[in-house]
């Protein structure tokens, strides 16, 4: 069984985008996950191919309506696909690593993505969308949104990552921030690695990095430490 996430788009084109490259080109070259982008301009209606109109209501710009995604859901997704539907939303949920993780273990995932003012909630509510938030900012569409949740996911996939282990210690992982890294050389620009690091005691490496860990979480993430000494 291998990750398979579709897009419903206007703008297809913008797929695999930076996912094409790097882990995750890799790894969909081998196999292990694919994509499809589904084109909802096919689905507009008239010679136009119309796929938004005015906010009813009133109000500024345009909104997608509902029929055209209808559509290519109903020509595209089959009833029993038990995928999850995402909608990418500023309004969503906000994503985290449980998310991501929660992704990764699933067969794939069905995900709109808005443009201009959004998509008329009726065809959101209807198909049981499940909208998800990448921050607190307004992007222009939930095409790089897609990207950014898909890229979290997908590395997470079995065999993505070279190192099965360089996730454990990872940011967010167990809660905290990670530690800071370094490599070659020892030296550097007159900057050396922290002595510790060299020392090959292990257990000592690891106490430093968990200390370093709690240091910075507590400095740039004051709630995320908060959180951390309560569990
Ligand atoms: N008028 C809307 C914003 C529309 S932005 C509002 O104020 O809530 C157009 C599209 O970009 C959205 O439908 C969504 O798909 C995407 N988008 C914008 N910001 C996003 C974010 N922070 N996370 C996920 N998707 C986002």
């Amino acid at each position: 069984m291998s990750f398979k996430a579709t897009l419903l788009t206007l703008y297809p084109e913008m797929f695999p985008g930076t996912l094409g490259y790097s882990l995750a080109g890799k790894a969909a070259e081998e196999g292990r996950w694919s994509c499809e982008a589904i084109n909802l301009r096919k689905f507009g209606e008239g010679k136009h191919k119309k796929v938004d109109d005015t906010p009813t209501g009133g109000g500024a710009g345009l909104v997608m309506s509902a029929e055209p995604i209808a559509k290519a859901i109903d020509e595209h997704i089959c009833p029993e696909d038990m995928r999850p539907k995402i909608m990418m939303s500023p309004r969503g949920k906000p994503l985290n690593q449980a998310k991501v993780r929660e992704l990764a273990q699933g067969e794939g995932a069905i995900i709109l993505c808005g443009r201009f003012e959004g998509i008329d909630q009726r065809v959101i509510d209807h198909y049981g969308f499940e909208e998800i938030s990448i921050g607190d900012y307004v992007l222009s569409g939930g095409e790089p949104a897609a990207l950014v949740l898909l890229d979290s996911v997908v590395r997470l996939l079995p065999e993505v990552m070279g190192s099965p282990d360089s996730e454990v210690s990872e940011s967010f992982e167990n809660g905290l921030l990670e530690y800071p890294q370094y490599t070659k050389p020892r030296q550097w620009r007159g900057k050396d690695v922290p002595e510790i690091l060299l020392s090959g005691d292990h257990g000592a490496i690891e106490k430093w990095r968990h200390q370093q860990s709690l240091k910075l979480t507590k400095q740039r993430r004051p709630e995320l430490h908060n959180k951390f000494l309560k569990s």
